[in-house]
């Protein structure tokens, strides 16, 4: 299998061919063409599964595809752990994204840092990575809206529940749109991720990893 037959624009081709990756992994043969067609996801993948490409690129090629007027609010929202985690995700969208014929700016936010130069880099980002108590502060403060969401990524999804982020992930439901796509991944499933699997996601395909 090639990346070129899972539906991606040759531009991102190229991109993903100047990155090195020869042929798409296991999870990104399943993901890309799933993600593009608009399905729910539930995705049992390990950090190293290449996860991350899985989501970003068929993300990257459904914004190519869209006006830049629409392009002013959040229209993809990743939820993750870690800081750590939020700015590795954001350099993939930045590695990629430089392919694409306009640009989709991306932004990472997490805790400990000051939340200021955050509110203002929010200004024009449509691809919105974050950890969850961040993004409810900056919710609050009126820094973001989240109206717009389309998509929904849940990145290790059962490392966010053991870090105690339950209740700020369902205040974060709560607001986004009902109607979106929405992706979930953990490298495990318990009854806690069981919870959010049925909270979150509408008749998913499942891809165990
Ligand atoms: P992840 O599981 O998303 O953390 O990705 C693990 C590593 O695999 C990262 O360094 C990626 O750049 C790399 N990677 C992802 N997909 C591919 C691929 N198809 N071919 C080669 N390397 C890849």
């Amino acid at each position: 299998m090639s990346f070129a037959s899972l539906g991606l624009s040759p531009n991102l081709l190229k991109a993903i061919l100047e990155e090195g990756y020869v042929a798409p992994y296991p999870i990104q043969q399943k993901v890309i063409p799933a993600l593009l067609r608009g399905k729910d996801i539930l995705g049992i993948a390990k950090t190293g599964s290449g996860k991350t490409a899985s989501f970003v690129l068929p993300i990257l090629e459904l914004l190519q595809h869209e006006s830049q007027g629409k392009g002013r609010k959040i229209r993809v929202l990743i939820l993750a752990p870690t800081r750590e985690l939020a700015i590795q995700i954001n350099d993939v969208f930045h590695t990629f994204g430089k392919a694409l014929s306009r640009r989709v700016k991306t932004l990472a936010v997490f805790g400990g840092v000051s939340i200021n130069p955050q509110m203002k880099a929010l200004v024009g980002v449509e691809v919105l990575v974050a950890t969850p108590g961040r993004l409810l502060d900056l919710v609050a403060q009126n820094a973001v809206g989240l109206q717009s969401t389309e998509i929904l990524v849940l990145d290790e999804a059962d490392k966010m529940l053991s870090l105690g982020f339950a209740e700020e992930m369902k205040e974060i439901f709560r607001i986004l749109p009902q109607s979106r796509q929405t992706l979930l991944f953990s490298a495990t499933m318990d009854q806690k991720v069981g919870e959010i699997h049925k909270l979150v996601l509408k008749q998913p395909i499942t891809f165990d990893m």
